[in-house]
């Protein structure tokens, strides 16, 4: 694993089984991901860029079968392989150290829920011990200015709360926590898990956090609820965050918004981000460096600047023509995508290729690191393996 590779996914091979076969959808797959950038993960549909996403989280949803390979994370200076960790690991991983933003924000949210009562889950599963730590704080201050009956409520409170901190499994706490009476200080914590949700939605220019937080998903429009997924996935303040088309739905305007949203995060936080999409405008605004897919190999990988310069594989090149432009004609990629259940022998693209040889239907091209961090799949640039 490079150093400083905060996730390395390794030779990732996934299967689906279907009633028409078997789906190969990822082919050996291998890429890093940098500490603090953004990694664009581009590619039509069907090219395995969810799969892959979701793999990093350990999740294979059936038909889905992982084959093989690693996935290691590199946390505190501790490297663990992903697809090793037991579920009750891979639960503490997941939102605090990987945390996702999913494509339709409304299906992300519970509708029976407020927004505050789902972010607070998080706080609650992740970051408990902190949400106790303020409110044993905050009593602290209260009791300095209590006086009579309310101070003997607030030290009973109190003492309460640091029985929470030392002892959470003691029988004295949890009997208090079913008494109406003595369990006061519950909703202490409740009470400060809220100020830090206001405070999160403030930082992602929610306008009225104090409302908003009361609301249901259905009373927010696209733009706010794509925000409030946004602050489940920061709650934890993860190392990584994938984001898998999260502007799709949303129109231009509030899309532009959402992007500048995540690039400022980005700075601020230093998370790495997966950026899943397959709109190469937005990769070229919001990216460092590109991963491009396609059919479950990665065709090339490069920094932001020279894959749209001088991109070197021929897919990368159809697909950077067949942006729209104004005044040009627009040119789409010939063909379409090959069945998986039967792949390619040689190179997947062979058949929409216009440089095709003859060794690009036997013999299947390699990554390879063809200039300075600039990898790619394709017989023309090494003259194949
Ligand atoms: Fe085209 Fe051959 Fe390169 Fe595949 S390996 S992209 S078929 S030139």
């Amino acid at each position: 694993m490079e150093e400083e590779n905060v996730v390395q996914i390794k030779d990732l091979y996934l299967n689906f089984y279907t009633y028409d076969g078997v789906v190969k959808a990822l082919d050996g797959v291998s890429f890093g991901i940098k500490k603090g950038e953004i990694l664009g993960l581009v590619g039509e549909t069907g090219s395995g860029k969810s799969v892959t996403s979701l793999s990093v989280l350990s999740i294979f949803v059936p038909p889905g079968r992982l084959q093989k390979g690693q996935i290691d994370i590199n946390i505190k200076g501790k490297k663990y392989d992903i697809l090793s960790l037991n579920d009750a690991t891979m639960a503490r991983v997941r939102g605090k150290y990987v945390s996702m933003i999913f494509q339709e924000p409304r299906a992300a949210l519970n509708p029976v829920y407020t927004v505050g009562d789902q972010i607070s889950e998080v706080y609650f599963h992740h970051r408990k011990a902190e949400l106790v730590d303020n409110t044993i704080a905050q009593l602290r201050e209260d009791l300095k200015k209590a006086s009579g009956l309310r101070r003997t409520i607030y030290r009973a409170d109190l003492s309460l709360l640091e029985k929470m901190k030392n002892n959470p499994k003691s029988v004295s706490l949890r009997l208090s926590m079913k008494i109406p009476l003595l369990n006061r200080f519950q909703n202490r914590i409740k009470t400060e898990a809220r100020k830090m949700i206001v405070q999160m939605l403030k930082s992602l220019n929610i306008p009225d956090p104090a409302r908003v937080i009361d609301m249901y998903p259905h009373e927010l429009s696209g733009g706010m609820a794509q925000r409030a997924v946004i602050a489940m996935s920061l709650a934890c303040n993860p190392m990584m965050l994938i984001a898998d088309e999260p502007t799709t739905s949303l129109d231009v305007t509030v899309q532009a918004q959402i992007l500048l949203l995540i690039k400022d995060l980005q700075k601020k936080f230093h998370t790495s981000i997966l950026y899943v999409t397959h709109d190469l405008g937005v990769v070229a605004e919001t990216c460092d460096r590109v991963v491009v897919l396609y059919a479950g190999n990665v065709a090339e990988i490069a920094n932001v600047f020279d894959l749209y310069k001088k991109p070197l594989h021929p897919y990368t090149q159809a697909l950077l023509e067949s942006i729209p432009r104004p005044g040009h004609k627009f040119i789409s990629i010939r063909g379409i995508v090959p069945s998986l259940v039967d792949p390619p022998k040689g190179c997947r693209f062979y058949d929409r290729c216009d440089y095709t040889q003859e060794k690009c239907l036997h013999i299947e091209p390699q990554l390879v690191e063809v200039e300075k961090d600039h990898f790619v799949a394709c017989h023309l640039h090494y003259g194949g393996s």
